[in-house]
């Protein structure tokens, strides 16, 4: 029986956060997402909040520390994509990546590890990608910020790693969500022929290894990535 945690999901109102934020719910735990617009899932606190932005991140783990208590579990969880070949990219198109994907967890966690070194107990989970260690034409700007998660949360590890808060990575591959039913069918099909497991994951295989990190029986894994890619990935 795991303790029941305050969490903080980031990008929680859709997609893979939402999924997250249930499963939390559904363990048992105090859950708190961020949204920019709509809402969390049922039985979650949803707060304002833009990761760009320092001091909103600030003022939303300030409204989950007064209604639930102090983050215990963080998930940097926000991210974007702005796909194109690097000939075209545009300063802003990996700029804003960066500042979403790699620069939002920085704001997140740095925020979240006041509370976690006082309460000498903390999980961190950042949201990266099968692409940041594989690669990908087109995504030179996401793959960037994803692999940089990875050096940020083995950095993490050993800066914290002593104070009882472990950092870890998880590293989805190609997921069942708005984007991937969008795809036609032949491309999709392309896609599944190159993963080992033949099919794309559920939002919720990904969700069930993230609270699983956030568990007590995952106290002593940190800095490590977790690939949930249906081994598309595997040897990064
Ligand atoms: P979605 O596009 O469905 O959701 C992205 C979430 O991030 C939304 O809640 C969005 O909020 C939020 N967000 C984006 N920018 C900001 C910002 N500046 N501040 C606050 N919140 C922001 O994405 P997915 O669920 O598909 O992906 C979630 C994570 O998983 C991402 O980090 C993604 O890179 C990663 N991932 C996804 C894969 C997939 O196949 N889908 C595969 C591998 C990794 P809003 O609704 O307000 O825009």
């Amino acid at each position: 029986m795991t303790t029941a945690r305050v969490v903080l999901v980031t990008g929680g109102n859709r997609g893979i956060g939402r999924s997250i934020a249930e499963r939390f719910v559904a363990e048992g735990h105090r859950v708190a997402v961020t949204a920019r617009s709509g809402e969390g899932p049922e039985g979650t606190l949803t707060v304002r909040a833009d990761v760009t932005d320092a001091a909103s991140v600030d003022a939303a783990f300030t409204e989950v520390e007064q209604q639930l208590g102090p983050v215990e579990v963080v998930v940097a969880n926000a991210g974007i994509t702005k796909d194109t070949l690097l000939m075209r990219m545009s300063e802003d198109d990996f700029d804003s990546v960066v500042a979403t994907n790699l620069g939002g967890a920085f704001r997140v966690v740095k925020r979240a590890s006041k509370g976690m070194l006082r309460a000498r107990w903390g999980r961190v989970i950042l949201i990266s990608s099968v692409v940041g260690l594989y690669g990908s034409a087109g995504q030179t700007n996401y793959a960037a910020s994803k692999s940089g998660l990875v050096g940020f949360a083995r950095s993490l590890t050993r800066e914290l790693g002593g104070r009882g808060i472990t950092t870890n990575v998880v590293a989805p591959g190609f997921i069942e969500t708005e984007m991937t039913a969008s795809l036609p069918e032949a491309t999709q099909a392309e896609y599944k022929r190159n993963i080992p497991a033949g099919r794309f994951a559920t939002a919720d295989e990904v969700a069930g290894v993230v609270t699983w990190l956030a568990s007590d029986d995952a106290a002593y894994i940190s800095g490590a990535v977790i690939p949930v890619d249906g081994g598309l990935g595997m040897g990064h």
